[in-house]
């Protein structure tokens, strides 16, 4: 997600732009795009932590826990996980979501050489990845299944992007937001 030049991205310009009140999530093409998806539970998850991680609308918290707890909860019937406690997986996996980036190289994944623009050999707390470490890890079996619906978040998260920027793409550039 992070890149190593300060531009902000388009998901950062689109979120900045919700964020205030330059694009009316409720109104604006957002919500048709986002209409359009909400057959599945996925674009629905989607649609609560899109709002959460790049519009900083903290409102959407709730939401999104609840919106992963389902979703973690048809995985579980899926795949017959047998889980106690969805919500709490989920408000844990939301919470590793909006802040995964790796503390030792801030998500770049090279350790940065003082005093050279280049970047160096790659990480070896993430060795590359840019990530932190699940926080979940050392919880034995249960742990795949924070990490699948991590996953599974994380699909739903690249494929309601693709749409908003694709569907976006015209509206914004008309509208000078991103200028
Ligand atoms: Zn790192």
């Amino acid at each position: 997600m992070s890149t190593i030049n300060d531009r902000p991205n388009v998901e950062e310009k689109i979120g900045r732009a919700l964020a205030d009140g330059d694009l009316d999530y409720r109104s604006s093409a957002i919500n048709a795009v986002i209409a359009l998806g909400c057959v599945s539970i996925e674009e629905k998850v989607a649609d609560a932590v899109f709002r959460l991680k790049y519009a900083n609308d903290a409102h959407s918290y709730r939401d999104a826990v609840k919106a992963v707890s389902g979703m973690a909860k048809s995985l579980d019937a899926r795949h017959n996980w047998r889980m106690k406690d969805h919500a709490a997986m989920a408000a844990e996996v939301v919470k590793y979501w909006l802040c995964d980036l790796c503390p030792s190289c801030t998500g770049i994944g090279a350790q940065a050489i003082t005093g050279t623009p280049v970047l160096g050999t790659y990480c070896l707390a993430c060795r590359g990845s840019g990530k932190r470490d699940y926080p979940w890890q050392e919880m034995g079996r249960a742990a795949r299944y924070y990490t699948e619906t991590l996953w599974a978040l994380e699909e739903a998260e690249r494929r309601i992007r693709g749409k908003l920027i694709d569907k976006l793409a015209h509206e914004i550039r008309d509208s000078g937001v991103l200028r």
